[in-house]
């Protein structure tokens, strides 16, 4: 018999959100929902609430939680409305959710991603920001909690998918050589850096393999996506940077692969959907249909692989400097990043612009070791601060 899995899915709005809702509804008979989180988006909540009937629904605002009560007191359900990031922090560690998935944007998920390691829960982790802004503290956090943390990232849940089931937390202990990290390429792998300069937000989130929310979506187009992916992997799997090669794989057909001792190269392929990882996460160690289109090997034909661009492509340098100064320097990049991306999106600063504002606001702000998750959290601020400053006094190519 089935035991049925309790889940609370903090960002239910967003993209990995709601394909994670789509695999949750094909099997009524394995998971319930216990919990949705969103930031604002009251109609696809109330969308979702009418269909899952969840015990909570978290919106960040007052006002928006507010206006959600009274479209549900018209409705048949019966779910709470709650708010705040206490709120968050709630529902992420409830006694009887056995399931958190961590699908909010950016930093606002660390502290409820903290609050479900903390509770020992099983954390499906696709808020990269957590482990790039605060690694060794989330990675002990969920050692010292008996949390299992299974990656939902493509690259990193492929990786997973291609280690060991004795894998423990070291790559080196199960005879890993290096992890051969895939990326896309993006959007402009074919572009010109003097074409880059004027390309818009719209151009930028109009990823050729992948649908995503707006800031990972631009974050694709830089490649700090694959930085920031770097961090994560360096943390997940106890790897060196020297032991994770980055491969440009424009198919995005091999989510990654891991090469070991004796020469095997092990990788895990699927049509690019977010509803395998997804999948194969929830339902971990079993596995579960989840409606993606079986890949056709004969019709992809051709693999390619390329060496990344780290001229054209600054950020992915940034976060390899990043990953070797350490302490709070990941989380000074994460916030500079989310602030650019932010000012990009708003046309406050060409799409060319981002790595070098990165670039002058890491510098700007001292980088130190961190213990804590107030010292990621102060790390983060301080360098929000001095992005601002930037933006205000010293962005000379503003668009506007
Ligand atoms: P998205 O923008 O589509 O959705 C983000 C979700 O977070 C929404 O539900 C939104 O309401 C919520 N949210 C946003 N700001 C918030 C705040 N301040 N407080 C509380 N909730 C907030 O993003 P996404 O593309 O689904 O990505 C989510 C995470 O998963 C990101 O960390 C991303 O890097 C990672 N990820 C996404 C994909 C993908 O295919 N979309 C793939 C791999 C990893
Ligand atoms: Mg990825």
């Amino acid at each position: 018999m089935t035991v049925i899995r309790h889940l609370t899915i903090l960002g239910s709005t967003g993209s990995v959100g709601v394909s994670t809702l789509d695999v949750v509804a094909r099997h009524p008979d394995r998971f319930h929902v216990t919990a949705l989180t969103a930031n604002n988006n009251i109609d696809k909540m109330l969308e979702q609430c009418c269909r899952f009937n969840p015990r909570y629904a978290v919106m960040l605002n007052a006002a928006g939680a507010e206006e959600l009560k009274k479209k549900i007191c018209t409705t048949e359900i019966n779910t709470e409305v709650l708010c705040g990031v206490e709120s968050l922090e709630k529902v992420a560690s409830l006694p009887e959710v056995d399931i958190v998935m961590a699908a909010i944007v950016g930093a606002a998920g660390i502290r409820p991603t903290f609050a479900a390691a903390l509770a020992g829960k099983y954390v499906l982790l696709a808020n990269k920001e957590t482990l790039v802004m605060a690694g060794h503290i989330f990675m002990d956090v969920v050692k010292k909690h008996h949390a299992t943390l299974l990656p939902i990232d493509s690259e990193h849940n492929a990786i997973f998918q291609s280690l060991p089931r004795n894998f423990t937390g070291d790559c080196a202990a199960v005879g890993v050589r290096r992890i051969l990290l895939t990326a896309s390429g993006g959007p402009f792998r074919q572009t010109s850096l003097a074409e880059m300069k004027h390309v818009t937000p719209k151009q930028a989130c109009a990823h050729p393999n992948w649908v995503m929310g707006q800031k990972i979506s631009v974050d694709s187009a830089t490649m700090m996506n694959k930085g920031l992916e770097l961090i994560e992997a360096r943390w997940l799997f106890n790897a060196t940077p020297e032991q994770i090669q980055v491969v440009i794989h424009p198919q995005s057909v091999i989510h990654s692969m891991v090469e070991y001792v004796d020469g095997s190269v092990l990788a895990q392929l699927g049509n690019p959907d977010m509803r395998t990882p997804i999948a194969h996460a929830l339902a971990y160690p079993e596995r579960v249909e989840c409606g993606v289109t079986p890949l056709d090997i004969f019709k992809v034909a051709q693999l390619d692989f390329e060496i990344p661009n780290l001229t054209k492509f600054p950020c992915l340098g940034l976060a390899y400097n990043a990953l070797e100064a350490g302490g709070s320097a990941p989380a000074i990049l994460n916030a500079a990043n989310e602030v650019a991306v932010e000012s990009f999106l708003k046309s406050r600063i060409p799409f060319t612009t981002i790595p070098s504002m990165i670039k002058q606001v890491m510098q700007a702000v001292d980088h130190k070791d961190i213990f804590t998750l107030d010292d990621v959290l102060a790390a983060d601020n301080m360098t929000r601060e001095a992005a601002y400053e930037w933006l205000d006094t010293k962005n000379t190519d503003s668009r506007k």
